[in-house]
């Protein structure tokens, strides 16, 4: 993996970029930009592992896997920034994400005022095919394996059938070729192996 290639392609596409050592190095630079401002999160892993939301004010914090109110996926679309990783990065600087509700990929494309998209360095990929599948065949199917209820042919082999399951988790892809429209983008990218 060719990490100074991504963060100059990244770069080059307008995206900006921080690249730090360690996931704890990552979480004290976002401490400090988020203070005082409201966040949504998105399903995340890697935000998850890095403790974010819990370095931060409980009341400007939303994020539907620490709260289950009704109103929280609106509140985060509200949010003046937004957090989110990454299913899979591009050395050529595309960034893919796979949703299933839509509450993350709608957020990565409008409503805030700034974006963060925090990876591990395991999130990268040769170029967009190899992300691409990686994206579908990584991380779709190890974040459908998180769900025991859920009965999708991927947690059997392992491998993404494109399948037509109810309980289905794959329903938008979206790849992000360049900052959306006037949305300041930062990539937080982290020498660590995180997420899924
Ligand atoms: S098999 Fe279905 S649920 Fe599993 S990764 Fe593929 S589309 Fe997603």
């Amino acid at each position: 993996m060719d990490i100074t290639k991504t963060v100059n392609s990244l770069k080059g596409r307008g995206f900006g970029v921080k690249f730090f050592e360690t996931g704890a190095e990552a979480s004290e630079y976002l401490k400090a930009q988020l203070d005082g401002l409201t966040v949504g999160i998105g399903g995340s892993k890697t935000v998850q592992t890095l403790g974010i939301a819990d370095m931060l004010d409980k009341d400007k914090v939303f994020w539907h896997w620490s709260e289950k109110k009704p109103d929280t996926l609106v509140n985060a679309a509200a949010a003046d920034v937004y957090l989110s990783s990454a299913n899979a990065i591009s050395e050529d600087g595309e960034i893919i994400n796979i949703d299933g509700t839509g509450n993350r990929v709608s957020s990565l494309t409008f409503g805030h005022k700034k974006l963060y998209i925090v990876a591990g360095v395991n999130k990268i990929s040769p170029d967009f095919h190899t992300a691409l599948d990686r994206a579908r065949n990584v991380a779709a199917v190890q974040n459908c394996r998180r769900f025991e209820a859920k009965k999708t042919p991927c947690k059997t082999d392992g491998v993404c059938h494109d399948c037509r399951s109810k309980d289905r988790i794959c329903n938008g892809l979206l790849v992000l070729w360049a900052p959306m429209g006037s949305t300041e983008t930062e990539v937080i990218l982290i020498n660590e192996s995180l997420g899924m």
